[in-house]
Formats: structure tokens, C-alpha cells, sequence
């Protein structure tokens, strides 16, 4: 169902952060909780065995974001305060982009794809799928009936710097960019979509491909980013796009500071990643600061979403994932660190 008309305008970049609890070997090793959300907007990373006293904390050591959420947020929670106001931009002809950011192992997936139990993934339970239901829920709501729209959804990853294609079989695809400064990923699967069940069906689809055959010649899935787009078309002659909705599970931060490996590859892998999640950050920067300079080509992740940086109609939400043990602890600061940069 529809919120009250009267809301207020949602804010173009919104910056949130989310502590996952610890999990069941974590608790097995005995690792200490060092992260504590004390309030609406506010989250700490203290040292350990050290008393929750707020007055101790050293001024870096407390960040303060839109949201945050702590270890008993459920994903329904996250979303609302996140993605959902997103939706009903899209709806308004925005091109709106959701970001789950973080190292390997802390929510990005279970946020946005759906939460386990045990090693099957509810998909119907994630961000993903919570957008897809609003998504109708607001079609068939008489607000937006006039505007004839059509919902497709395209399911693609991007590894070192390359588009695969998650509902066609890991196609690789090229990207294109025309005069006029548009970006194309050509041959990407566009399905047509007529209800939540659907997407949820394109996610399940997605996320099989995404997984499948993990070996050290097949890339794990950690180290790419999977962009799930919902778009609304005009159901007009040239289906015209009136808005879009780019759902991003980001590949893991930690990368970013293994620089140990003495593998190629990995190395290669560690930059690409390096390079999209700085361009990210320049890119939202730039948004925020209604720059004309927006430095998409950085990288193949911003070049795909440029239509989503630029403009009065652009609308961003990040999610900083953050896990709470004191092993994690330089990994969280990383993570903080970033999403304090990019508003
Ligand atoms: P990532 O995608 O960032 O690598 P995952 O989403 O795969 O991380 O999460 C790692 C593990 O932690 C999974 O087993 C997942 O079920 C669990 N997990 C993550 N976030 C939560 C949460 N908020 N509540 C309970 N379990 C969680
Ligand atoms: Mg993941």
C-alpha cells in the first residue's frame, strides 16, 4: 500500500549504515562485539572490553549517517527507510540507484538478495524483492494508472571492468557510448515483467548464474558487483524510459587493502575493484555537490549507471555494511570511512 501523499520530498543522496550480528563461529571464537549503534543516525567502533561509555569515544571513532541500523534491524526495516522512498521516486521519472557496500562477509548479499536460513537465500525476503512488490503496488494504484507503464527487469554483473549478462547465461556484453553521451549495454535481456512474483523468479534465475561454477578460473561472486535494474517504460510506440531503478550488490571493499597477493590476476582484479568504488564515490560526490563534471568513465560500473548520476531527477541510497567483530574492526573503519566521504 501506498504511504500518505503529504511526505516529504525524499533527499537526493541518503547514506546509511548497517551492523549485522555476529554470527555463530564468531560467537564460537569468542570475538568481541566492537560496533554499538546508540542512536537513530549514529554508530560507533570502540575498543574492546571497554564499557559502552559515550563519553570515552574519540571523535573519529563516531560517525554519524542517515540511518543506522543495528543487529535487530530486519531487511523489511532496512528497506523501508532506504530503497522504498526510491521506488516512488522512479515512479515521479527518476533514475534512482541503491548500493549495498562492504567487505566479503558483511550483509551486502543477505540485505539485498534476501536472508538465509541456513544455505538456502529467501529471496523473497531482501531489498530486491521488497522494491518489486512496491513497484506494483504502485502501478496498479490510480495515482500512476494514466501514465501507461510497462516494468522490465535486466539482471547483469560487471567483473574486472566486463559485463555479464545474469539472465543469459553469463553472456558478455559491450558498452557503448553514442554522441550524445548515452550509455548501452548492447544485447542486455530485458524481460517484461507483470508482477512481484516475476522479478522474484529473475532474481532466483540471477543469483543461480551469479554462483554457479565458483573456481579460481570462475570468479566468485564476491568479487563482482550484480546490478538488478527494475525499469518503467511508457507503453508508447517508442517505450519510452520514463524511470529507472538500479539495485547494486557492490563487490567486496576488503580488496581494496589485500595487496599481499602475488597473483596477477588478482592483482588485476584488486585494482578494477579499487578503481569502480572510487569512481562510485566521485560520482555520488558529484551529484551531491550538483557538479557538472561527473566522472563516470572511470570505471565500467559508473559508465552503466550514467544515466543515474546526472541531473535533477538522480536519487541515490547507500548501504554501509559493516560486521561487528573486533577481527573486522580496520575492514569497518575502511567501510565508514568511505560512506562519511560520499555525501
Ligand atoms: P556479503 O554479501 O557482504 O559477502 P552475506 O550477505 O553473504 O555477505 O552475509 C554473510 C553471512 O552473514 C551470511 O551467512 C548471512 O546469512 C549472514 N548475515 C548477514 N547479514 C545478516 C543479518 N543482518 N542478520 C543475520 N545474518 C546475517
Ligand atoms: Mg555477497
Amino acid at each position: 500500500p501506498l504511504s500518505t501523499a503529504d511526505k516529504a520530498e525524499p533527499q537526493r543522496i541518503c547514506v546509511c549504515v548497517r551492523k549485522r550480528p555476529l554470527n555463530k563461529q564468531e560467537v564460537t571464537r569468542r570475538e568481541i562485539d566492537v560496533v554499538s549503534v546508540p542512536g537513530k543516525g549514529t554508530l560507533l567502533v570502540h575498543e574492546p572490553k571497554q564499557k559502552v561509555d559515550l563519553t570515552k569515544y574519540l571523535e573519529n571513532q563516531v560517525f554519524h549517517f542517515d540511518y543506522s541500523f543495528d543487529e535487530n534491524a530486519t531487511n523489511e526495516m532496512v528497506y523501508k527507510f532506504t530503497a522504498k522512498p526510491l521506488v516512488e521516486s522512479i515512479f515521479q521519472g527518476c533514475m534512482a540507484t541503491c548500493f549495498a557496500y562492504g567487505q566479503t562477509g558483511s550483509g551486502k548479499t543477505h540485505t539485498m538478495g534476501g536472508d538465509f536460513t541456513g544455505r538456502q537465500q529467501n529471496s523473497t525476503k531482501g531489498i530486491y524483492a521488497f522494491a518489486a512488490q512496491d513497484v506494483f503496488a504502485h502501478l496498479n494504484h490510480r495515482r500512476y494508472a494514466d501514465l501507461d507503464l510497462c516494468v522490465y527487469a535486466s539482471f547483469f554483473e560487471i567483473y574486472n571492468g566486463k559485463v555479464y549478462d545474469l539472465l543469459n547465461k553469463k553472456a558478455q556484453l559491450r558498452v557503448l557510448e553514442d554522441d550524445r553521451q548515452q550509455v548501452q549495454v548492447v544485447g542486455l535481456e530485458e524481460v517484461c515483467v507483470y508482477s512481484a512474483e516475476d522479478v522474484i523468479k529473475i532474481i532466483q534465475t540471477g543469483t543461480a548464474c551469479r554462483t554457479s561454477g565458483q573456481t579460481s578460473a570462475n570468479p566468485n561472486s564476491s568479487r563482482s558487483h550484480a546490478i538488478l535494474q527494475i525499469v518503467l517504460r511508457r507503453n508508447d510506440r517508442a517505450s519510452t524510459l520514463h524511470g529507472k531503478f538500479s539495485l547494486v550488490d557492490l563487490a567486496g571493499n576488503e580488496r581494496g587493502t589485500d595487496v599481499s597477493s602475488n597473483d596477477r590476476g588478482t592483482l588485476v582484479e584488486t585494482a578494477e575493484i579499487n578503481r569502480s568504488l572510487l569512481a562510485l564515490k566521485e560520482c555520488i560526490r558529484s551529484l551531491g555537490k550538483n557538479s557538472d563534471h561527473i566522472p563516470f568513465r572511470m570505471s565500467t560500473l559508473t559508465k552503466v549507471l550514467r544515466d543515474s548520476f546526472i541531473g535533477e531527477s538522480s536519487r541515490t541510497c547507500m548501504i554501509a555494511m559493516v560486521s561487528p567483530g573486533m577481527a573486522s574492526c580496520e575492514y569497518t573503519m575502511n567501510t565508514l570511512r568511505y560512506a562519511d566521504r560520499v555525501k
